[in-house]
């Protein structure tokens, strides 16, 4: 039998040849910082509750799951506040999921998503898969932009779909309310907030929630991947307009929350704040980060996420191998002179911390040698 060597032996969609998958490398190493995890274990007496409440929605596994997963959009609600109500949330499998729901009800082929790079890489591959093409605009060196270049950009690109990531990642830096304003006023397609970190920001850092009232074309993402500890169970939820959510109706999978899933979600949310007990202290340990890649005379970017991204790294492959080869995983995000990393435990980033200093890379040694 004749065996299929190569994509190019496949009728593949056209627009899909020569692209690659989302990749970010899995390797068994001892301490993993980076696709950003929250790398504390849901606490143990939440575990036992969302064990209980999996094992009673498997009792039940024959019949098909709530499609409108109804008491979940209630949970997210209360969760998010602003008097939001269950008609106003959505929810997948991860918000990834969530946000190609999107891209298929407001994108697909011959329109285009719009984002200003760098940002956060699986929005390309989104816009891609579901046919769209992917236009990339641009920010200031810190990586900010402002409120009137963010207008001036988005009506020249006149994009159906745009991406704003804040806290954005790979770079941490946080977008004013007055930048999602002004791109919101400057465009006619939908304008989606990524809050997948907002829980690391400053406590009284204004959410885009806070727009959402007579803005019927945005909508705010948000994930349980990263503060909840939860990126294994894949959920993530949305916030918009009722009739916004009713255009996610018309492309998602009939059931696509399995009933474990539900369940799983549902009692991790009855239990938020044990579940996010954790959050402060790996801001203190981003924070950490931060402050001693700046005495080593790397460039740490201001970061309000779980992770900083940082310059001055003179050959970042090697970097990276060498902390790869001392058992610490982070992430080359292709900007040239940087690489991400996680903050992680306490003892995960003093690894992280202390790996990087013996490789004598640092623009510091340069400088005194
Ligand atoms: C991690 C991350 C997500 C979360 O993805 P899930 O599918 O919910 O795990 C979403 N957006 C950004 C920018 C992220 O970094």
């Amino acid at each position: 039998m004749g065996r299929v060597t190569s994509l190019d032996d496949l009728p593949l969609r056209d627009d899909l040849r020569g692209l690659t998958p989302y990749g970010a490398p899995q390797a068994p190493l001892p301490v993993a910082l980076n696709v950003n995890e929250n790398t504390h274990p849901v606490p143990e007496e939440v575990a036992g509750q969302i064990a209980d409440e999996i094992s009673r929605a498997l009792r039940e596994i024959n019949r098909y799951p709530d499609r409108e997963f109804t008491e979940l959009r209630e949970g997210f609600a209360d969760y998010l506040g602003h008097g939001l109500d269950a008609s106003q949330i959505w929810a997948g499998n991860g918000s990834n999921e969530v946000l190609q729901h999107i891209l298929q009800a407001f994108g697909g082929p011959g329109r285009t998503a719009f984002g200003f790079a760098p940002t956060y890489s699986m929005y390309p591959l989104l816009a891609q898969g579901t046919g769209a093409s992917w236009k990339a605009g641009h920010r200031e060196a810190d990586y900010t932009i402002t409120p009137d270049d963010a207008a001036a950009q988005v009506e020249a690109a006149d994009p159906d779909v745009i991406m704003l990531c804040t806290p954005n990642n790979p770079t941490g830096t946080p977008m004013g309310l007055d930048v999602i304003e002004a791109v919101y006023e400057a465009s006619r397609g939908v304008v989606i907030v990524d809050e997948a970190y907002q829980e690391f920001a400053p406590h009284d850092a204004p959410s885009a929630l806070t727009l959402l009232e007579g803005r019927p074309r945005l909508a705010v993402s948000r994930t349980m991947s990263k503060a909840f500890a939860f990126a294994g169970a894949r959920v993530g939820y949305l916030a918009a307009d009722p009739a916004f959510i009713d255009a996610l109706r018309l492309v998602r999978l009939p059931y696509h929350l399995s009933a474990l899933t539900q369940a799983a979600a549902m009692a991790a949310l009855r239990h938020a704040p044990t579940m996010l007990r954790m959050v402060d202290e790996i801001v203190e340990q981003r924070d950490r980060i931060s402050a001693t890649l700046e005495a080593l005379d790397y460039t740490p970017h201001e970061s309000w996420a779980n992770f900083v991204l940082f310059g001055g790294v003179a050959d970042p492959k090697a970097v990276w191998q060498g902390l790869y080869d001392k058992g610490v995983l982070i992430r080359d995000v292709g900007i040239p002179g940087h690489l991400r990393v996680s903050a992680g435990t306490e003892s995960e980033t003093t690894a992280f911390l202390e790996a990087l200093a013996s490789l004598g890379d640092a623009p510091s040694v340069g400088s005194k040698a």
